[in-house]
């Protein structure tokens, strides 16, 4: 059986599928291995390192994605230079496995049920214990949560600790992080290891204890209504309850010089919870670091993939934070993907098994059909 990591062609992605390690564990195991040229060089990893690991390098994207089983990729497939789809390129039957935001561009599932693609997509990874070391929305977020404070820390103006020097003693920074979810604890943890006297908040009370054994105080906000959806998702909360809760942050993000916000609804545009009025009650030289960018931000200044400063107040809109860390990203994301495909693979061949409950939440599409109901229904 044989199974291919593809060149990124997207421009801001530089991580890869597979890192040499895991092609070596899964030559071991007695897959073949193929790698296209150059695959691995923006995340560090030359040709000569998948070698040594018993991978073929390719050099043509054709032979590539043409001539394998299972086909391994990070940043959706899209159209190349040549005006092709990269999903063209690949055999009928073939599987492919990717991030591939079926449901913010489901156009996507048509194009690989046209093909008659068998395609996993990894954000529809459930997130249950059993599924944890192929969870790649985790993996990653969690790494964008490390990178946001690190962002935000470079942009004030101040240091992050308190110390107590000969010149004077200096106040930590107060910090608050908006969405304790994956990201949002990663950015506690690491704003706490710099010395920020940290806040957090989140709809959804469970996370409460998560955010104090981190070190942070948790900002609570009393609702009316049930916050937590199906998977301990967050929901989208009645008008009502929004005013709520901005009543209750507005007093934090002022006193904030550091706000990361990382709360996301999943399907949906992200929710605004930081006002253009609650920036402009914000000390100059205050800086906030937008995880939800490219889902429309968290805050309602955000401009994605921008920094722009509004009011004294520098507003960064991060794209795809976790490609900025290729190497960690990528050897992450390899250990996702080769957990998964050990749930594929039996005795050296392919077995897509919907009575799997992993296979059957990930898999779009298969033999000519969409099989989720909500990538259906975003194509209507
Ligand atoms: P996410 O990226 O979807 O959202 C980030 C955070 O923002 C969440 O904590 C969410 O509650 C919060 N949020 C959403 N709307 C908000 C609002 N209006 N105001 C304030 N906060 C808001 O979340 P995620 O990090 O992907 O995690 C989603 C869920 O999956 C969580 O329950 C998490 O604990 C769970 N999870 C479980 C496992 C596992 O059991 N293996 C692994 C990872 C995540």
């Amino acid at each position: 059986m044989r199974i291919a990591v593809a060149k990124e062609i997207e421009v801001c992605e530089r991580r890869v599928a597979l890192n040499p390690d895991t092609v070596a564990r899964l030559v071991k195991q007695g897959l073949e291995v193929w790698v296209e040229a150059g695959a691995g060089e923006r995340s560090f990893f030359d040709d000569a390192a998948y070698v040594a690991a018993g991978a073929t390098i390719v050099g043509d994207a054709g032979k590539l994605w043409g001539e394998t089983d299972v086909l391994l990729k990070v940043s959706p497939p899209q159209e190349r230079e040549d005006g092709r789809l990269e999903i063209d390129l690949l055999r009928e039957g073939a599987v492919l496995i990717s991030f591939l935001n079926p449901l913010g561009n489901p156009v996507v599932a048509q194009q690989l049920v046209n093909r008659k693609v068998t395609a996993l997509s990894m954000e529809l990874i459930p997130r249950t214990t059993r599924a944890q070391s192929m969870d790649a929305l985790s993996s990653q977020a969690s790494l964008a949560g490390y990178k946001a404070v690190l962002i935000a820390a470079a942009a004030l103006p101040k240091y992050f600790p308190m110390l107590t020097t000969a010149a004077g003693t200096i106040a930590p920074a107060k910090v608050f992080i908006m969405g304790a979810g994956v990201a949002g604890l990663q950015a506690i943890a690491t704003a706490r290891r710099l010395g920020a006297v940290v806040e957090a908040f989140d709809i959804r009370p469970a996370v409460k204890e998560e955010v104090q054994s981190l070190g942070a105080k948790f900002v609570e906000v009393k609702l009316e209504e049930e916050t937590t959806a199906q998977g301990g998702y967050a929901k989208e909360i009645s008008e009502a309850s929004k005013q709520r809760t901005q009543e209750v942050v507005a007093e934090h993000v002022k006193n904030s010089d550091v706000v990361i916000t990382t709360a996301q609804v999943p399907g949906r545009k992200a929710p605004v919870l930081v006002t253009a009025e609650m920036v402009a009650q914000m000390k100059p030289g205050s800086v906030i670091v937008d995880l939800a960018a490219e889902q429309g931000g968290n805050c309602a200044c955000t401009e994605p993939g921008k920094d722009i400063v509004w009011n004294g107040v520098t507003i960064i809109g991060p794209i795809n934070l976790p490609s900025s860390m290729p190497v960690h990203a990528s050897q992450l994301y390899s250990k996702n993907l080769t957990s998964l495909l050990q749930l594929l693979i039996k005795d050296k061949a392919l077995q897509v098994d919907f009575t799997d409950d992993i296979i059957d939440a990930a898999c779009i599409t298969h033999a000519g059909e969409i099989r989720n109901q909500r990538v259906k229904d975003a194509l209507q």
